[in-house]
């Protein structure tokens, strides 16, 4: 049990589940040979820290209409902490991350 996953065929993209969006995210660790933001990690699948803070915008379906929904925060030592600016009902909410 580990609360990030590596994404199958990549060697540094890990993903997670987000209680807030109620989907997965992706964080790109590794030059994986293409242009992508790389963030830092600290190594460790079961408290990861991942710097600096992660924005995620998806678009979702609320009551039949497709809105955009922007996911802000820092994953520090296993835990989630959302930021203000999140669209969703856990903004400026620190969740522990759910285990794999
Ligand atoms: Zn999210």
């Amino acid at each position: 049990m580990t609360k990030i996953k590596l994404v199958s065929g990549t060697r540094g993209i890990y993903s997670f589940f987000c209680p807030g969006c109620g989907k997965y995210h992706t964080i790109n660790t590794k030059d994986e040979g293409y242009k992508q933001p790389i963030w830092g990690f600290n190594g460790d699948v079961d408290k990861p820290t991942f710097t600096p803070s992660l924005a995620v915008l998806s678009v979702t379906n609320i009551a039949n209409e497709y809105r955009e929904m922007r996911c802000h925060s820092f994953i520090r030592d296993g835990k989630i902490q959302y930021l203000s600016d999140c669209d969703h009902a856990l903004a400026g909410q620190t969740i522990d991350m759910i285990d794999e």
